[in-house]
């Protein structure tokens, strides 16, 4: 690109973030590419250039890993209330610029404002969570059952970590992997989406004026983000891939990090269920698919994919769907009173089109939206469809985007059956008064988390994950997420 290197700027005069974003972050400094290249970031809501960040090298992802090597044992030393001092005054920070944070979200992703404060809050939850983890691990102490010694398991920093994340929660998906890792002991290495790394940037000042020494957070942008994560798996101080993304490149990357034994923890794709029973409270459940789906525009892993209701509620519950999602206001996110921002890119926007076009060649009906509207920018109308088929596409790929497709059914077996016929497992939500129904169907539905009369199951003080093509590992959580960056160490005692 035709940019200047080493530079940002936004060409929108109220959002001042310069202060914040100078170029790749490593050692504790900002320096541009060591080629000079830069990529350009793009403002979904009108589709223009606004800001440029470093193309990172080889060269320079090597020099990334020297630099969280350098870090490394100082940082493994520093004693744990120190390490959780730091991270507590990392959340502070978050908290103080949190407006300034949710604007650059909303500026490079494009969703809502409302939503970019609400992501902003919960990023930095995770500093506030792991800050109070990070003095809390214990090891083992116990007699073999031989009686000849003693058993003692120690916790220990499993080494630098590579941390990889999409681009639909910029903030969060950084600080949910950057928090436990340094709470226990780890250098970091992370490279954000491409679309979206001014958070990230700005998040990596933040932790240099919050302690975190020079080193042990980098962060690189790069457009050949598979040779530069080869490289770095390949060099052997590194132990550690965290990654969230597309099940399609965490295949990949398990395959890389197989050829060096690296240690992984994979977020990936979800296709979650959204299933209301005839005895579910009706506006509770309505509630409960506007925040399920509609969270980020329905750009979010646990977004409700394929909503299933039975029989006796079936056209209460689409009539209440249409009128709500009809309602929305879609505007680029940065405007005070839009609930629907735009799409990440153009790209998305017809994946979603070519999805809505094959429901409806299936036989489902459009109850509101539909079609992509003729302005500028990356948008797409909150849409309703009914009798949606479960071969229709939408019912086995992410949709990622505003779109609620929406099929009947009769018996719990069938609901249950649905929600099951899908390669993913990452969240599932269920509407019912009936609490034992709601635990039953709770437990044969396979996936990682269960929202159970509720429509937003995140919370750093629970473990998030997936099973089957979900994923592999957990990130929050009593113990989970840090135990992620961790070995067990066991030594054998004579005494
Ligand atoms: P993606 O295309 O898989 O990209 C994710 C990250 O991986 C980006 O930083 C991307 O860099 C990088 N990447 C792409 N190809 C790579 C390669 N060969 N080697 C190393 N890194 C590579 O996913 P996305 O479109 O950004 O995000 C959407 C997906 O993430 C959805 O499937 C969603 O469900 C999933 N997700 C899962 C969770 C969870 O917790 N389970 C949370 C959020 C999102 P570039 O940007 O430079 O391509």
């Amino acid at each position: 690109m035709n940019l200047p290197p080493n530079a940002l700027w936004i060409d929108q005069d109220d959002y001042d973030v310069r202060g914040f974003s100078h170029g790749l972050y490593i050692d504790g400094r900002w320096r541009p590419s060591s080629d000079g290249r830069v990529i350009g970031v793009v403002d979904p809501s009108s589709g223009s250039v606004i800001a440029a960040v470093p193309d990172a090298t080889l060269d320079d992802a090597l020099a990334a890993v020297d630099a969280a090597a350098k870090a490394a044992t100082a940082w493994r030393e520093t004693a744990p209330r120190k390490r959780s001092e730091i991270l507590r005054r990392c959340f502070e920070l978050m908290v103080e610029r949190s407006e300034t944070l949710a604007m650059l979200i909303s500026l490079e992703n494009g969703k809502a404002l409302r939503d970019a404060r609400g992501e902003v809050a919960y990023a930095a939850e995770f500093f506030r969570w792991n800050a109070e983890e990070a003095v809390r691990i214990t090891g083992e102490f116990g007699t073999a059952p031989s009686g000849t010694n003693r058993i003692v398991v120690d916790y220990e920093p499993i080494g630098i970590c590579v941390l990889i994340t999409p681009w639909n929660f910029p903030a969060a998906m950084a600080t949910r992997k950057i928090a436990p890792a340094l709470a226990a002991g780890c250098t970091v290495i992370l490279k954000p989406a491409s679309e979206t790394p001014l958070t990230a940037y700005a998040l990596a000042a933040l932790y240099s004026e919050a302690g975190v020494p020079a080193g042990v957070v980098n962060v690189l942008t790069t457009t050949s983000p598979g040779p530069l994560t080869s490289a770095m798996l390949a060099d052997p101080r590194v132990r550690k891939l965290s990654f969230t993304g597309s099940t399609g490149v965490g295949r990949t990357l398990l395959g890389e990090a197989a050829k060096h034994v690296v240690s992984c923890s994979m977020e990936l794709g979800g296709n979650a269920p959204f299933v209301v029973f005839d005895d579910a409270d009706l506006d509770a459940a309505l509630d409960g698919a506007m925040i399920a789906k509609m969270r980020n525009a329905g750009e979010a892993c646990t977004a409700a994919n394929r909503i299933y209701v039975q029989s006796g509620i079936h056209d209460a519950f689409a009539d209440g769907l249409r009128e709500r999602m009809a309602a929305l206001k879609v505007g680029p996110g940065m405007s005070a009173d839009t609930e629907c921002g735009p799409m990440i890119t153009r790209k998305a926007v017809d994946k979603i089109d070519r999805l809505v076009k094959d429901a409806v060649g299936r036989g489902a009906k459009v109850l509101c939206g539909g079609s992509i509207p003729e302005e500028e920018g990356f948008f797409y109308p909150p849409t309703v469809l009914s009798q949606v088929s479960p071969d229709a596409d939408m019912a086995h790929e992410e949709i990622f985007g505003p779109v609620a497709p929406i099929t009947r059914f009769e018996t719990e077996a069938e609901a249950v059956m649905h929600a099951n016929n899908t390669e993913y497992g990452l969240a599932a939500y269920i509407y019912t008064r009936d609490v034992a129904r709601g635990l039953r169907v709770a437990s044969r539905i396979e996936a990682g988390m269960i929202g159970l009369n509720r429509g937003l199951m995140s919370d750093p003080a629970a473990p998030f994950g997936g099973v089957k093509q979900s994923g592999l590992g957990r990130e929050g959580g009593q113990h989970h997420g840090i135990a992620e960056f961790m070995e067990a160490k066991y030594i054998a005692v004579t005494f």
